[in-house]
């Protein structure tokens, strides 16, 4: 828009038959202001962790044809590439159906020195009536678990949250404090979220569908964009 105004003031200035003639200049587009605009260039690197892989499939049936770390894996590749959309940069703690350990996947992130950590599961319940999705973070004040990670962690689930819910239409079931590695181990603001239910077999058959994966995870790549705009200096 910024671009196309400017053009447009300087267009105005050099054609002759210009609006302070009071004639409607002809305004035309030149090709380069055709391109689609690309978005800034932002400094922060996320971690986006598609949780299982290889021999840890997750939550699976072969009955009802799922496997958790198969749909984690999609919904990842789907948040990273909105995320890059938005001009940031993403690591992916696995991009195929191969085993990574838990803590390696926290080593990626702090070795790394990223800014987010966003760990992505979905759910699994012996009753069917469960649903809804849910984010956690790490809680435990230890010397290493600063309080601001704590506060920005819980700030970070309760935004993806919001903005979740209101992309798919979910149910919340909340923001809460869960001791999972993945969490537990990175250093900087850290979530994971369970994205709902695959015992549940109404959200199963969304969660298979591709449009609503994008819906996801185009609000999760909102949320964390909307949280890094309030805590950029
Ligand atoms: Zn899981």
């Amino acid at each position: 828009m910024k671009l196309s105004f400017i053009h447009l003031i300087f267009a105005c200035f050099f054609m002759s038959g210009c609006a302070y003639r009071g004639i409607a200049p002809e305004i035309t587009t030149p090709h380069s202001f055709q391109r689609p605009i690309q978005p800034a260039v932002k400094k922060e690197l996320i971690i986006v962790d598609a949780g299982h892989g290889g021999k840890d499939a997750g939550a699976s049936s072969k009955r009802e044809s799922y496997e958790e770390k198969e749909l984690t894996l999609e919904t990842a590749l789907l948040i990273a590439d909105y995320l890059k959309q938005n001009g940031y940069k993403t690591i992916l703690t696995r991009t195929q159906d191969i085993f990574v350990p838990l803590v390696t996947r926290a080593e990626i992130a702090n070795s790394l020195n990223a800014d987010l950590f966003v760990s992505i599961h979905y759910n699994y319940s012996s009753s069917k009536d469960a649903k809804g999705i849910e984010v956690f973070y790490y809680k435990e004040e230890k010397k290493e678990t600063p309080s601001f990670r704590i506060a920005q962690s819980k700030e970070l689930g309760e935004e993806v949250l919001k903005k979740i819910v209101k992309s798919t239409g979910a149910d919340s079931r909340g923001v809460k404090e869960a001791n999972f590695a993945v969490v537990r181990q990175t250093k900087m603001p850290a979530i994971l979220i369970e994205a709902g239910f695959l015992s549940n077999p109404r959200e199963l058959e969304k969660i298979k569908d591709p449009q609503y994966k994008q819906s996801l995870a185009k609000g999760i790549a909102n949320a964390v964009d909307q949280y890094l705009a309030r805590h950029r200096k």
